[in-house]
């Protein structure tokens, strides 16, 4: 409904500017109820909280979270398997399913009914509007195939906040082409893919692309991956952060100076041993979405890794600052005859397979490539020829072995690097 994303997103664009008690306030008035309503309406959660021993009045600020334990990834498939953490009284035929394989390819289903959807929505539009972009932009987005074929909204029939589609999957040179041709007010994108034409348009001396505002997301890069970017289209990119669980959660505005974070969507707390941790601390990033009655998260721990601020943004915003976002340390893939692929391709090859719960490349040399991947119910004896035919349609000329794992090796952060290449990108 276009009418309630229109009013939830006038009370997000003035909510950034109230006094931080006032923004609070809205804060605290939307996680009572959602919780409420995730004690007496979301089994998964009810019995959660009994044998935690906590009711929905012990929970009044986000300061009293810690008393309900954390949501882990995998309670929230097996939950959502079991039919347990989807409100009954939903009727799913008008929900939005949100499939994701994360960061580190758990498959994972996140339910939003149609408010959710709509608040979701005015969420992103918020963080794109506070980048500089208009609504009548000319827009162009860098993404998964599938996109480009999802049903248009009402806002992008009117050619609203609308992008044009290019894929991933293709090279940096048809995108540059492409770019040349539609000249865009906003190129946005994976960040990997924003750099691989970047460096593309580096390497032939292309100047002449110039989006008035570039935006990446997805990845987290070096500051030197950065400013590569900066310099070569001219302007400073925008970094939003975010994932399909639970959507845009924070943003830059122009400052760079740290992420605002959308508290009056979601309750993120930064958490060490269960303890919120103190402005400057590294903390495990935990979100309650405050807005999804279908499918309601608690203290969902997404794996993400941030230090926090209490410094206030210098644009005036009151949204809270994340200060630094811990990186995803994935390696892009140079195939046989020399193209290059940003590691986001592997979740959206990988997610067109049934049976895998995780995995794991390895490039060894620039023609041999193992998966390591942990098994799901829905694996078969097909699918390693599955997936190495995928691989090979979309890579090429490359020797790809299947490896079966019971649990796929993690870093000393705890994450898994789902990409690893011994190949270097020159
Ligand atoms: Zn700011």
């Amino acid at each position: 409904m276009w009418l309630r994303m229109l009013m939830h997103l006038i009370e997000l664009q003035r909510n950034q500017r109230l006094k931080p008690s006032e923004l609070t306030k809205v804060q605290h008035k939307r996680l009572r109820a959602i919780i409420r309503h995730a004690y007496f309406n979301i089994k998964f959660y009810h019995e959660k909280f009994k044998a935690a021993e906590v009711k929905p009045d012990d929970i009044k600020t986000v300061q009293d979270l810690p008393k309900i334990p954390v949501t882990t990834k995998s309670e929230v498939r097996n939950a959502f398997r079991a039919k347990t953490i989807v409100d009954g009284k939903i009727d799913l035929s008008k929900c939005h399913l949100a499939r994701t394989s994360g960061s580190s390819g758990d498959p994972l289903i996140v339910v939003y009914d149609e408010k959710a959807e709509d608040f979701q929505k005015a969420v992103a539009v918020r963080s794109f509007l506070e980048a500089g972009c208009h609504f009548y932009d000319k827009w162009v987005a860098i993404s998964s195939p599938q996109r480009a074929a999802r049903k248009k909204r009402w806002f992008q029939r009117l050619r609203l906040l609308s992008p044009l589609w290019l894929s991933l999957f293709d090279p940096p040179e048809h995108h540059i082409e492409a770019l040349r041709r539609i000249k865009p007010d906003v190129l946005e994108g994976y960040f990997s893919s924003i750099w691989l034409i970047a460096r593309k348009m580096r390497e032939d001396a292309i100047t002449d692309i110039r989006p008035r505002v570039v935006i990446g997301s997805a990845e987290v890069l070096t500051e030197k991956a950065r400013e590569f970017i900066n310099s070569t289209f001219g302007v400073e990119i925008y970094d939003q952060f975010g994932c399909v669980e639970v959507g845009r959660s924070a943003w830059e505005c122009e400052e760079h100076d740290g992420w605002h974070m959308d508290v009056d969507a979601l309750a993120i707390e930064f958490v060490k041993d269960n303890e919120q941790v103190a402005s400057g601390e590294e903390g495990r990033l935990l979100y309650t979405t405050m807005y999804n009655h279908a499918m309601p998260l608690i203290r969902y721990d997404v794996g993400d890794l941030c230090i926090p601020t209490d410094e206030m943004c210098p644009c005036g915003r009151v949204l809270p600052l994340i200060k630094h976002i811990e990186g995803r340390t994935d390696d892009f893939v140079t195939t046989p005859d020399g193209r290059v692929f940003s590691p986001i391709i592997w979740t959206i090859l990988m997610r067109a397979i049934p049976g895998i719960a995780n995995f794991r490349i390895v490039q060894e040399a620039r023609s041999k490539l193992t998966v390591q991947l942990v098994k799901d119910s829905d694996f078969s004896s097909k699918t390693p020829s599955q997936i190495e035919s995928a691989i090979q349609k979309t890579l090429g000329d490359i020797q790809v072995k299947v490896e079966q794992m019971e649990e796929l090796p993690r870093e000393k952060t705890g994450k898994i690097r789902s990409v690893i290449s011994k190949v270097k990108v020159k």
